[in-house]
């Protein structure tokens, strides 16, 4: 069966997006679950758009070593040759050169004529395959330019070696017909095509990115770009889940092969929620939280009789495989690796104890320890893997008719520090008393959730939230049985990356004017 390359942008695309910016330690632990995914590109991040994207950029180069990894660039001199710097620790590198060719953007973006744009993309495509070998080239804004102008920047950058050509839908705007004649026209036209590997790259903006991408597939792209739980800019990009089991589920339609591990799907959709703090809506495809769910009784009643009366595919396949099975307080170490190893992770000795330990805590609070319980420990307990500057020692509040009041007691870089403070509710209370200890850190809270994740009166609360501390925007997440005590922990999560930030900040400056001699 033919293949089509699976391009993951969640690291640069996605990340870019608002609330989803991840810190080096995020993206690192997202690129080695998305290899576990099975995706043939990553791209890792914009290395010359910041020394921090840069760092993480190569350390992400230096540590996956499977997929292909690739950065974006400019077409410019400049961002090209930090580009080759960043990935000069990998396997296999790929430099993505992207210039806008559409009309619009030309005039009232870069200001240059459609010479000037063709002698650009040539000499950036030169400098990159020159540099790095393996160069992918995007016409940002493709469906909104002239399909004749489309060739002729085609033909130019696959004269200059680039072997791979994405044509965008950068605005979201496109309807399936025209990505398909788009194709169709590129492959009929430009000498050489039929030894390129095309490309597409669709925006959400109409809802059509899935559609779309599929459309592209069908008229010869053999590689297709998007993100997990479809995150972008505005209204996002592709959903990769969603492509890659529109594919799976309607072989008749795409008789191709993808590299992607499906059963991997929900656990790296769920590792991303985690660590940006946005939750998929519930009605989204594949993730969603109901995306198996049936309710009505006669679907239900459907179900029971026969799956595939109302099931086109199984949550098995993507990886969801919640059972009833639950552990208690008498459940031994032995017994909870079991149940990590069903659910599909390997816990080393270290993060097994530390687990095990957070599941006899939670245990005592909560009689039936469920596998979304064990997740919460994983994710929230285990994975926290940068230094804590803060960390919540005691937690008291009293609310009620009056004023709340809490009470905090924090180690700040290993030394005792308490802090009261009053608030309209016990949240705000909690954060007015941690704020007083941190008080080095600007902290404005733009939004909080909380979710109970699992069911039953009983369950454990994971909250999410975003701030932006020191101008930055973090997201925190966090999970325990009592809300105040989870948001406060979520709070702390989101600070302790900004001290984090400032740290590696620091680091990152002193290793760019190595790199970069400035
Ligand atoms: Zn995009």
């Amino acid at each position: 069966m033919e293949r089509v390359l699976v391009f993951d942008t969640t690291l640069r695309d996605g990340e870019q997006a608002p609330g989803c910016s991840m810190t080096p330690v995020e993206k690192m632990r997202m690129a080695k679950q998305l290899d576990t995914l099975g995706v043939d590109i990553i791209e890792a991040g914009f290395a010359a758009s910041s020394p921090a994207d840069f760092e993480s950029v190569r350390e992400i180069a230096r540590e996956v070593r499977r997929p292909v990894i690739a950065t974006l660039a400019r077409a410019t001199s400049g961002d090209i040759e930090k580009a080759a710097a960043a990935l000069e620790p990998a396997r296999q590198g790929r430099v993505h050169v992207f210039l806008a060719t559409s009309e619009i953007h030309l005039q009232h973006k870069l200001r240059i004529s459609q010479e000037e744009c063709l002698e650009r993309a040539g000499a950036a495509v030169e400098q990159a395959v020159r540099l790095v070998g393996e160069v992918e080239f995007s016409c940002e804004d493709a469906t909104r330019t002239d399909l004749d102008f489309i060739c002729q920047v085609v033909e130019v950058a696959v004269k200059a070696g680039a072997r791979i050509i994405n044509l965008p839908d950068t605005v979201g705007y496109a309807h399936p017909d025209e990505i398909r004649t788009m194709l169709a026209t590129v492959r009929q036209r430009v000498p050489g095509i039929e030894d390129v590997v095309l490309s597409v790259h669709c925006h959400n903006d109409l809802g059509l990115a899935v559609a779309n991408s599929l459309a592209g597939i069908a008229a010869g792209a053999r590689q297709v770009e998007g993100t997990i739980n479809g995150i972008g800019e505005r209204a996002g990009n592709a959903a990769l889940e969603e492509i890659v089991m529109a594919m799976r589920t309607r072989r008749d339609h795409f008789p191709y092969d993808t590299g992607i591990d499906t059963t991997e799907i929900y656990r790296t959709s769920r590792l991303l929620t985690v660590v940006t703090g946005i939750h998929p809506q519930p009605n989204k495809a594949i993730v969603g939280k109901n995306a198996f769910a049936h309710e009505a009784g006669i679907h239900q009643d459907g179900v029971l009789k026969h799956r595939m009366t109302y099931e086109i595919m199984t949550p098995e396949s993507v990886g969801l495989q919640m059972s009833n099975l639950v552990l208690g307080k008498h459940s031994g170490r032995h017994a909870l690796s079991q149940r990590y190893r069903a659910l599909g992770y390997e816990l080393t000795d270290e993060d097994l104890k530390r687990a095990y330990e957070l599941f006899k805590r939670l245990a005592d609070e909560k009689k039936d320890v469920l596998d979304e319980d064990l997740l919460a420990i994983l994710h929230h307990g285990c994975m926290e893997d940068f230094p804590r500057r803060y960390k919540l020692r005691h937690l008291q509040v009293s609310c009620g008719s009056a004023a709340a009041v809490a009470d905090v007691g924090m180690e700040v870089d290993g030394v005792m520090q308490e802090a009261m403070a009053e608030g309209d509710g016990p949240l705000a209370a909690a954060f007015a008393a941690v704020n007083r200890i941190a008080s080095d850190h600007v902290i404005e809270l733009h939004e909080l959730t909380i979710q109970a994740i699992s069911p039953g009166g009983d369950a454990v609360g994971e909250a999410s939230l975003q701030a932006t501390i020191d101008g930055k925007t973090f997201t925190g997440t966090a999970a325990a049985p009592d809300i105040v005590n989870a948001a406060v922990r979520a709070y702390l999560n989101a600070l302790n990356k900004a001290a984090h930030a400032r740290t590696l900040e620091a680091a990152a400056l002193e290793q760019a004017s190595y790199v970069w001699g400035v």
